[in-house]
């Protein structure tokens, strides 16, 4: 495992801080909780998908592309992050969301992710949910290629073997860490989505050995359908840093017990989570992502999934910008 081996750009601070929640902790009276701010990764609010794109952009430029293609809901963190990339490397963006809430309210569909986006100066188009996301991208592409562009089209959330590898550098900077505070962490928790950040720590903790378990909390799909993508992309991850068959399908756990009425829904349980970090540690999480998967994290410390002593890493993946999105969700519970 050695990823000098794959084009890389620089785009994050790094490493992000991996500090812990002593009033969080106290406050539930379980598992000690420790938090790894990749919310601070630095790229236009931060965010995991900068840790994706520093590999994903490396090979569009590689490749001598001029516009990235990319896809994702309507307040798309992963669509702002590729885009202020864009910007950063002199490229085109083009962003096509899908409306997959069909939520009306004004900030939803203007603020938030979508003013940034607009402000990065991507282009935007707007489809039905429910529609072939990859097909849409396809067209896009021929449209830069009649105009003589050269597209680099970037699967949804960057999940792929390409994206993941900074998944695998997330796992190398954690455990690095958390050797040098001596601290032996039995479980990382992260909000898992389009799976190439839970696959790309799995590969990663595997490959080293490192015993740390981690378990995904679903924002949109059942259990067996996220388990079984993570896993699918964790082997050819793990082929692809020379640890072919390290992963084996118990390495890969997800949660999908807080999604809610569906994707991108809020819950009483993410409000309850977003207030609770905001309130006890003064960290801003995100309506679609974190906070649910934050409300995951709470509820298993609560029943004690996680015991008393157990050393816990909640991954914070970014997304306050979409806070923002969500006022009409949020403000009355204030
Ligand atoms: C995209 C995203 C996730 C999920 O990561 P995947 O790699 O898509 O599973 C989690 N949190 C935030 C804030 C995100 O934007």
């Amino acid at each position: 495992m050695h990823l000098a081996r794959f084009p890389r750009i620089r785009l994050g601070h790094g490493p992000t801080p991996l500090e812990p929640m002593d009033n969080l902790t106290r406050a539930l009276g379980g598992a000690n909780l420790w938090i790894k701010r990749d919310d601070c990764t630095g790229l236009a609010s931060g965010g995991n998908k900068t840790r994706k794109l520093e590999f994903l952009m490396a090979e569009a430029s590689v490749q001598g592309a001029d516009t990235v293609i990319t896809q994702g809901a309507t307040q798309s963190n992963h669509a702002r992050q590729t885009a202020a990339a864009a910007c950063k490397l002199g490229m085109k963006c083009e962003i096509i969301l899908e409306d997959r809430t069909g939520s009306k309210e004004h900030d939803y569909r203007e603020s938030g992710n979508v003013l940034l986006d607009k402000l990065f100066g991507a282009r935007i188009r707007v489809v039905a949910g429910g529609s072939d996301m990859a097909a849409e991208m396809d067209k896009v592409a021929v449209e830069v290629r009649a105009a003589s562009g050269k597209p680099y089209i970037i699967p949804g959330g960057g999940s792929n073997v390409t994206g993941a590898l900074g998944y695998v550098n997330c796992a190398l900077e954690l455990v690095s860490q958390a050797n040098d505070l001596e601290l032996k962490i039995d479980w990382v928790v992260h909000a898992t989505g389009s799976s190439g950040t839970q696959a790309g720590l799995v590969a990663g903790l595997q490959a080293m050995h490192s015993g740390i378990r981690v378990l995904g909390i679903g924002v949109r799909a059942p259990q067996a359908a996220q388990e079984g993508n993570v896993f699918k992309l964790a082997q050819k991850v793990a082929e692809a840093i020379g640890a072919a068959g390290t992963v084996a399908r118990g390495d890969v756990m997800a949660n999908c017990d807080y999604v809610g009425p569906g994707y991108g829904m809020p819950t009483p349980g993410m409000v309850d989570a977003v207030k609770m970090f905001a309130r006890n540690e003064g960290i801003l999480l995100d309506p679609v992502y974190s906070g649910k998967g934050a409300d995951g994290l709470i509820d298993q410390v609560k029943k004690g999934i996680f015991k008393k002593g157990e050393n816990v890493v909640f991954l914070h993946t970014g997304g306050s910008v979409a806070l923002f999105g969500y006022e009409h969700a949020l403000a009355p519970s204030l």
